[in-house]
């Protein structure tokens, strides 16, 4: 994939019913990936997770009778994380959903105040250059899990104690002095 930032004019984007759809890696989230690459203590490994970690989007534009504009975005994403319990690698998939209301300057206030308790629709300003990829970005740093752990298959509990097993510890005995 590439690095081209995706900008859409949301409103036109809604009033046309417009649909984006397409696939990007972590190559397009340096701010996910580097998050992810963080947690990873198998660095070796980090290279093969940029690699197999997708991240699926359609991007709806609605009008409805009212004329009032939305946007609804469909995320899947697989990605590799850090099981916090075993340290090992993890699968990570997140299937989200999101709903935005977009803002219309004249009216904002109306429209702040009408989703204000909705606990799906989110306030999206217009914009004449809305950046679908930041906006994908976000969504999902804020969907990550704080402390991903295996629900299944966990491996060892390592310990809290720092007593953590030294990777160098199985090369010992093949190195003569
Ligand atoms: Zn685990």
């Amino acid at each position: 994939m590439n690095n081209h930032s995706i900008l859409i004019d949301n409103l036109v984007f809604a009033k046309n019913n417009e649909q984006l759809t397409g696939v990007l890696t972590l190559a397009d989230f340096p701010r996910l990936a580097e998050l992810l690459q963080s947690e990873a203590v198998h660095s070796v490994a980090s290279n093969t997770e940029v690699a197999t970690s997708s991240i699926i989007y359609t991007l709806q534009g609605k009008t409805d009778a009212a004329g009032q504009h939305y946007l609804h975005l469909k995320l899947n994403a697989n990605l590799k994380t850090t099981c916090q319990r075993c340290m090992g690698e993890m699968p990570l998939k997140l299937v989200l959903d999101f709903n935005y209301l977009i803002g219309d300057a004249a009216v904002n206030d109306i429209e702040a105040s009408e989703i204000e308790g909705s606990d799906d629709l989110d306030l999206q300003q217009a914009s004449v250059a809305m950046d679908v990829k930041a906006l994908i970005e976000d969504e999902i740093i804020m969907a990550m899990p704080i402390a991903p752990i295996h629900e299944q298959n966990c491996g060892a509990i390592i310990t809290q104690s720092g007593e953590k097993a030294n990777p160098f510890a199985a090369l010992k005995g093949l190195i003569k002095p």
